[in-house]
C-alpha cells in the first residue's frame, strides 16, 4: 500500500484533519509544502492539487483503477450503472499517440479520453506498463 492510499483511510469528518491531494499526498493548501509528522489527514476528493496539475498537464493521464476499494471506506472515482471504480493512486503520463493506438477500435471512447485528457486503466495493466517504462528509463540511464 502506498503512502497516498493509506491517507484515504481516515474518512470520518473532523475539522482538525488537513485536506491532502490523493495523488501526491501534499496539503491542498498551496501555502504549505508537506504534512507534519503525525498530522491527521483526509482526502475529500480525487481532484488534483495545482502541483499535480502542473506536473501532469502534458499528454494523457493514465490512472489505475480497481473494482474493489484499495482501502476500506474509500469512495469511488466513478460510478455509472453497474460500474464502480476506485483509484489505486497509480498514475502515468503518456503521449496522445499511445491512447490513439490502444483505442483504435473504439473511437467514441478515444474522443472522451482526448477531451478529458485522462483515462482509467485496470491497475494490473497499468502496473505492468509503469514497470516497463521504468526499465526502459534505466536502460537509457545506463547508456
Ligand atoms: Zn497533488
Amino acid at each position: 500500500m502506498s503512502e497516498v492510499t493509506e491517507k484515504v483511510q481516515d474518512t470520518e469528518i473532523s475539522e482538525e484533519r488537513t485536506e491532502v491531494c490523493f495523488w501526491c499526498g501534499s496539503p491542498k493548501d498551496m501555502k504549505r509544502d508537506k504534512i507534519d509528522k503525525g498530522e491527521k489527514c483526509i482526502v475529500r476528493d480525487y481532484e488534483m492539487c495545482p502541483r499535480c496539475r502542473e506536473k501532469f498537464k502534458e499528454g494523457i493521464r493514465l490512472m489505475g483503477v480497481t473494482e474493489e476499494p484499495v482501502v476500506k471506506g474509500m469512495f469511488p472515482i466513478i460510478q455509472e450503472g453497474d460500474i464502480t471504480l476506485y483509484p489505486t493512486g497509480s498514475i502515468m503520463q503518456c503521449h496522445e499517440d499511445y491512447v490513439k493506438d490502444i483505442l483504435e477500435d473504439d473511437p467514441e471512447r478515444l474522443n472522451t479520453v482526448l477531451e478529458h485528457k485522462m483515462m482509467f486503466m485496470p491497475e494490473n495493466i497499468l502496473e505492468k506498463l509503469i514497470k516497463k517504462v521504468r526499465e526502459m528509463d534505466k536502460e537509457i540511464d545506463q547508456t
